[in-house]
């Protein structure tokens, strides 16, 4: 994480203010992967990689957003606020604020610097960080508090309306409530959710595959539109089956005949996956990292052939991993065709594991993938 003070002093030397400063993490899933949208359940956990908010009033009546990552400075007017996206960094602390000022909250002449390092485009989640940063300062600087979820949701509503990405409530959701040395079970369907421990020495290593097939956008669409038809096909012999959520593994193979084999793949991997999720908590809960690995590993393979959302690279980083000491479980994270693999490692093999796993893949891809050593961390808090 950047440093507090030195984050301080870059606010006091451009705004002359002292500021308040506020952090927001990234994070990465451990496990349940596309089973958000069949309100399901998700596993991520907030990690030490965070996007930092330093904030002060102002008595000019502007909005000043200056991005230290950027080198960017971005002044609107308070009484006109931009009501629309202009695709720039901004977007993100600007939604917030739109999204707060339709809540009712009265928005003040403020100064906000942000400075983080999570990594941009990386799929850790650096757009939740911004977001769930800058509501933290603006509400520190309301002397209001919004508990946690609702935040996430105020957050996630920023994304979908005023930035126009599409994604879930998880990121925004385990930025806001995330726990030090703890993942977060998340029931997408009532956002209720319960903390299961880490144990301190295991390490998160994010490696980066360095690739993101381009079919990615478009295969989304396809995936949710095969889950939701296999739902609508289990649903006309239970009709208490209104997500993929509420379908077991026996409705499936009694049913299974009716729906197209892509389809039924498909609804194979939400509905084991969600009970593996809801099984990978317990396995936190009661220290049996042998059961969590075989989790993981088979959560992956199951996203790989089921819903066929892998790829040679992913497939290759989560091979090359279960090879390597000191590892619990790996598998590929996020939406897919790309990005990172997730490991749970033993600290103390956590640096030879980055290292020979850079090594290893390089060699067989010739690309040098980024991997990153993290650890869970706290959610949203204010600082110093
Ligand atoms: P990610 O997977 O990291 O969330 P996104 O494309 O969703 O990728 O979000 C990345 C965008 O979020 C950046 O292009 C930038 O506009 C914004 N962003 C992230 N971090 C910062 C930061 N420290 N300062 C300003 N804007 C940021
Ligand atoms: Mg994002």
């Amino acid at each position: 994480m950047q440093s507090v003070d030195q984050l301080k002093e870059l606010h006091r030397k451009r705004f002359a203010a002292e500021p308040a400063v506020f952090a927001a993490p990234g994070r990465v899933n451990l496990i349940g992967e596309h089973t958000d949208y069949a309100e399901g359940f998700v596993m991520p956990a907030a990690i030490d990689f965070a996007t930092l908010a330093a904030i002060s009033p102002r008595n000019d009546g502007r909005v000043v957003l200056w991005a230290e990552n950027f080198s960017e400075e971005r002044t609107f007017p308070l009484a006109s606020l931009p009501g629309s996206r202009t695709g720039e960094w901004s977007d993100y602390p600007l939604g917030v604020l739109q999204m707060l000022a339709a809540d009712g909250h009265p928005i003040p002449a403020l100064s906000l610097t942000l400075w983080g390092d999570v990594p941009l485009g990386s799929g850790l989640s650096s757009s939740a960080s911004v977001e769930v940063a800058t509501a933290s300062a603006v509400t520190g600087l309301l002397g209001i508090k919004i508990p946690g979820p609702e935040l996430a949701q105020l957050c996630q509503r920023a994304e979908n309306e005023f930035v126009g990405a599409n994604c879930g409530i998880m990121d925004q959701f385990v930025s806001a409530n995330g726990a030090a040395d703890h993942a977060l079970l998340l029931d997408c369907r009532d956002l209720s959710y319960r903390l299961a421990p880490i144990p301190k020495n295991l390490a998160l290593v994010i490696a980066n595959t360095m690739v993101r097939h381009s079919i990615a956008g478009g295969e989304y669409g396809t995936r949710r539109a095969e889950v939701e038809l296999a739902c609508t096909i289990l649903a006309r012999h239970r009709p208490q089956i209104r997500f993929l959520r509420d379908a077991t593994i026996a409705d499936l193979e009694r049913w299974g005949d009716e729906i197209p084999e892509a389809a039924r793949k498909r609804a194979r991997h939400i509905i084991t996956e969600n009970t593996r999720t809801v099984e990978a908590a317990r396995a936190l809960e009661t220290n049996d990292l042998a059961r969590l690995g075989q989790l993981m590993h088979e959560a992956h393979v199951s996203y790989s052939r089921d819903f066929e959302a892998s790829c040679a690279e992913a497939d290759l980083m989560v091979e090359l991993a279960n090879k390597l000491h000191g590892l619990i479980g790996a598998r590929l994270t996020g939406g897919g065709f790309g990005g990172c693999t997730v490991n749970l490692v033993e600290q103390q093999a956590a640096q030879d594991f980055k290292v020979q796993l850079a090594a290893n893949y390089q060699k067989q891809t010739g690309i040098h993938p980024e991997i990153y050593v993290c650890h869970a961390s706290d959610g949203t808090r204010r600082l110093g």
